[in-house]
């Protein structure tokens, strides 16, 4: 590893942050340089603080530290997410015997100089005791893997030599801080410090020595470890032999994934909204599948985490377990549905055996598994969202390495149970349970067809606000990148994916299907949008043009739903078809046959699903919205192609076709895609109990009340 520090960003920094004077600026931008490692933190791991004089509201002097707050990730670090406090009011606290972590925050809170900052760090009082004026704090791979073994201080003493503090492992908060700070006052000169199992702490009077003697432990650790275990580690795959396991990794994946999910779905107890479902997120690279095909993978994914916050995240171990990609669905869930049974239990078993050890009383967590991870397959991790699922999986991808490393050097020896148990129940995170409010349609995904149209946008982005994660499908890839976006400024990137499909072509619905299923797992809101329109009499109806509506507007919906069918069976979570049909169904017009016929059969196939999978919880509901013009920016490509031709069948002038839609309704009302989008959110949030209706969105229109 090497130090990233230039003279010319650092000063970039301090005149682009020179409000919070250089000390401050100058750690952001040390902070953002360990950010960008991410062998060293990860995902809001790790921390960095800065002793600096600040003014208070009198004007005086005070001596203060800003330690990173909650919430806040290195990598993208700004003053405010270093909050300020007074340093000397958090020093007098080491003359207590203890201090409960809840006063501990309490404290903390109590000497910010500005009372709406995030949370400092649960390690700031370690910061605090500390004289340095500059600490970085990390989680280093190449640092835990020397740490994490039966010989570990002799392995860290070997590779770092004597000027580095060694601090046994002790849970964070007052206690470790205390402890770190005793441990450095017997050896002053130390330039840093290893917590056994947890990480690494440097220090120094500069922004810039404090990070590079960081960057020069962890490269010592790293060249120490490449020597020891060079050809010792499971061999990369072949360069051919990588590109088709990878592609087969991926088809299995989009196969699997589904089953999985509705097997870590659990039952939620509210008769309308049964199911507590996760996303998904599959990774398989070379070096992942190399690693999960080492015969001792299994046997090591057992032991524990790297260090203890990843427990939060990732559970102490993942479930591991083999599979038989080409046997039959049911075969797999069987397998899979025992493994995850055995992990519940083993789970349950490892509760209460740490409950009754310790004599406390905790909220036990849900037993499921966050990693999961299959050889030849990769790795899937489980979370409330993509983004939770993301870093599971970005950690355990770390921890597959580091642990392979750290057994090729010796034994990999995780932290006890006992320790891990503490992480995992700690008062401060028990405290948050239950505690948030979920979206209507939170950890569901849909696939919305026709998504770069103005009632696409609207639907997608009504869907995302209600929390749903949303698979963009068009045959527009152009449109489609632009909806994309918007959507995801909505809904959060993470949460939102874009697709190609082409609803006329069976294997363009599959592959976008089994990508949905890929990125999140699979599918539970399909909503049959995409459409086309023809202007014409039926006697002047040129038959190619004819067929095109039918091809696209029936056979469409046909193929979506008839695609959706088997990933929503394989989850076995219920679910929702929305079909946006027309208020043409009901009250057809002349010159528009192919688009009123086509409408009219999505319709009714609507019908005919919701009988067929009423069996399987699954709920169908047909929408019958007016002409949509547009939604905000985006404009109805439908209508900018036929406007024209339909003002002049209804004998109006082009330019008045929307103020005509609009005065034939009861209630003057412009129809948008939010309209549609509201609609759709309405059935696939289980508000009522109904299937089979049809919801006019339309301002009203008595000759097309449904009947
Ligand atoms: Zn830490």
């Amino acid at each position: 590893m090497q130090s990233r520090w230039s003279d010319d960003e650092a000063r970039s920094f301090v005149e682009r942050w020179a409000d919070a004077g250089e000390p401050l600026a100058l750690r952001v931008y040390t902070s953002r340089l360990v950010g960008a490692e991410p062998d060293l933190v990860m995902h809001g791991g790790g921390n960095t603080s800065v002793k600096i004089v600040r003014p208070d509201v009198l004007g005086e002097p005070v001596e203060a530290i800003c330690v990173k707050g909650s919430g806040w990730d290195l990598d993208s670090i700004e003053p405010r997410g270093l909050p300020a406090m007074r340093l000397d009011g958090l020093r007098r606290l080491r003359a207590l015997g203890s201090l409960s972590d809840e006063e501990m925050v309490n404290q903390q809170r109590t000497h910010l100089f500005d009372s709406t900052s995030p949370n400092p760090s649960v390690e700031t009082l370690l910061h605090a005791f500390l004289p340095h004026r500059f600490i970085d704090h990390t989680h280093a791979d190449a640092i835990l893997a020397l740490t994490n073994q039966p010989d570990g201080e002799r392995l860290v003493r070997e590779v770092l030599g004597d000027d580095v503090v060694i601090v046994p492992y002790v849970m964070p908060g007052f206690a470790l801080a205390k402890l770190a700070a005793e441990a450095f006052e017997r050896r002053p000169d130390a330039r840093g410090m290893v917590l056994m199992k947890h990480g690494l702490f440097s220090f120094g009077d500069d922004a810039r020595t404090s990070y590079e003697r960081t960057i020069a432990m962890v490269d010592a650790a790293e060249r120490f470890l490449a020597a020891k275990t060079a050809g010792r580690l499971p061999k990369p795959l072949a360069a051919s032999e990588a590109e088709s396991g990878l592609a087969a990794a991926r088809r299995d994946a989009a196969r699997i994934a589904p089953v999985l999910r509705g097997l870590l779905a659990r039952p939620s107890g509210d008769p309308d909204r049964p199911w507590r479902r996760v996303i998904l997120e599959h990774r398989a690279t070379p070096e992942a599948l190399a690693l999960l095909g080492a015969p001792e993978c299994e046997a090591l994914s057992r032991r524990g985490p790297l260090t203890p916050d990843h427990v939060i995240r990732t559970k102490a171990e993942p479930l591991f377990v083999r599979l038989d990609a080409k046997a039959p669905e049911a075969v797999l869930r069987e397998t899979l549905s025992a493994a995850i049974e055995d992990f519940r239990r083993r789970y349950d078993a490892y509760f209460e055996k740490q409950v009754a050890a310790k004599g406390v009383s905790r909220t036990k967590l849900d037993p499921d598994p966050r990693v999961i991870l299959v050889p030849g397959i990769g790795i899937f991790a489980a979370g409330k969202s993509r983004k939770d699922a993301a870093i599971a999986a970005d950690l355990s991808e770390h921890t597959l390495r580091v642990k392979a490393q750290a057994d090729a050097l010796g034994r990999y020896e995780p932290l006890a149970d006992g320790d891990l148990f503490d992480m995992e129940y700690w008062s401060l995170e028990q405290a948050k349970l239950g505690k948030e409010a979920e979206k209507p349609l939170a950890r569901q995904v849909a696939l919305v067809t026709g998504a770069a149209g103005a009632i696409g946008v609207g639907i997608c982005l009504e869907l995302a606000r209600a929390g749903a994660h949303v698979v963009l499908a068009d045959v527009d890839e152009k449109g489609l990148e632009a909806a994309r976006a918007k959507v995801a400024a909505a809904g959060g990137g993470a949460a939102v994916a874009a697709v190609r499909m082409d609803v006329t072509d069976e294997r363009s619905v599959a592959a976008a299907f089994a990508e949905a299923c890929r990125t999140f797992g699979g599918v539970d809101v399909v909503v049959p949008n995409a459409g086309i329109a023809y202007v014409a009499s039926l006697a002047e109806s040129e038959a190619d043009r004819f067929r095109r509506v039918i091809d696209v507007n029936l056979s469409g919906y046909f193929l979506t739903m008839r695609g959706a069918i088997p990933v929503l069976r394989a989850q076995g979570t219920a679910g929702n078809v929305v079909v946006n049909a027309s208020k043409n169904v009901f009250g057809p017009g002349a010159d528009f046959g192919a688009y009123s016929a086509s409408k009219a059969g999505g319709h009714q196939l609507g019908k005919v699903a919701a009988i067929e999978l009423a069996p399987l919880g699954i709920r169908v509901n047909m929408i019958n919205a007016d002409a949509v013009f547009a939604e905000g920016d985006t404009p109805s490509g439908l209508w900018r192609e036929i406007g024209d031709d339909r003002a002049r069948s209804k004998g109006i002038e082009p330019g008045r076709l929307e103020d005509h839609y609009r005065e034939r309704n009861l209630l003057r009302a412009r129809i948008t895609g939010a309209h549609v989008g509201r609609a759709v959110v309405f059935f696939a949030s289980n508000e009522t109990p109904t299937t089979g209706a049809t919801l006019p969105v339309d301002g009203g229109v008595a000759a097309a009340f449904p009947r």
